[in-house]
């Protein structure tokens, strides 16, 4: 299997490439310096110094799947996502007076084609807009660790079944928490409860707990999904519930069984993608 290296562009992104026996470094040619204060440089950031870091890149082999590089195509550019067409025109032209190998000589080659590729897509309105969907859905799993968040495990490594609190949901009412307090525990922030001990209480006291919940919040989910729901749920929009307030049960703004499904999906699928990427890089070297 071939390794893999983070190799950092200008700019500072790292992108996973092939690690090539002819990688190499260097600096991006420095043209005028503008002050820090430039109007010049707030209006284009891609002429800031910061973009003009020293830069290290691996040569990048032909047919390169540029989809699965990892990469995001408006840091590469150094614009904003919002940013219009001229805009887009104009970072791309500045880069490339940079980093084209007329210029920067052959070591500018590789960078040239990622600006080249960078530029195909976000100046093409169907492109950029196909590529705009796949990078929201890719900043959605952004912090997901596939790990629980908040709850522990004290179950035996066979049991499959898992226990979720819907914050949402939740009214505070504390009566999970006193019933067992070892798997529920209310939250500072919000003032909702939370599954923190997994499988910490006997079931008969977890089941006691579950039937005391005024609202029903309280549910047995698949192991494999919790890391998935605790994540979600901490994306939800809450308020603080207080005791002895009319809490009511709030309006959610998504359903955190369907967007676990979903997350887990669309996990399954990178992996898919990811395999099928090393296995063409494979190929190619
Ligand atoms: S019993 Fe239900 S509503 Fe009350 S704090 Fe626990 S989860 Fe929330």
């Amino acid at each position: 299997m071939l390794t893999m290296a983070a190799a950092t562009i200008p700019y500072g992104l790292a992108v996973k490439i092939p690690k090539s026996s002819s990688a190499f470094n260097y600096s991006l040619p420095l043209g005028r310096r503008w002050s820090s204060k430039s109007q010049r440089q707030r209006k284009q950031p891609w002429r800031r110094s910061s973009y003009r870091r020293r830069c290290r890149c691996s040569a990048l082999p032909g047919g390169v799947d540029f989809e699965n590089l990892g990469y995001d195509l408006y840091d590469l550019l150094g614009v904003e996502s919002k940013a219009g067409q001229d805009q887009i025109r104009r970072a791309y032209r500045w880069l490339q007076k940079k980093c084209h190998p007329d210029i920067a000589g052959p070591d500018g080659h590789h960078m040239s084609i990622l600006l080249n590729h960078a530029y195909s897509v976000l100046s093409d309105p169907n492109a950029r807009f196909a590529y705009d969907q796949t990078r929201v859905e890719t900043l959605d799993l952004e912090g997901y660790s596939g790990q629980p968040l908040y709850s522990k495990w004290f179950g035996s490594a066979s049991e499959e079944r898992a226990l979720f609190v819907d914050e949402v949901k939740c009214v505070g009412c504390l009566k999970c928490a006193l019933v067992a307090p070892k798997t529920f525990a209310i939250e500072t922030v919000y003032g909702r409860a939370r599954a923190v001990g997994q499988w910490a209480d006997s079931e008969d006291t977890v089941e006691d707990a579950i039937r005391a919940c005024p609202v029903d919040c309280i549910s047995w989910v698949e192991r494999a999904k919790l890391p998935a729901l605790e994540f979600l749920m901490s994306k939800q929009p809450r308020v603080s519930v207080r005791l002895n307030a009319n809490n009511s049960v709030r309006a959610r703004n998504t359903n955190v069984f369907a967007g676990a499904e979903r997350l887990l999906q669309k996990l399954r699928n990178k992996k898919q993608k990811a395999s099928k990427f090393e296995v063409s890089i494979c190929r190619i070297s």
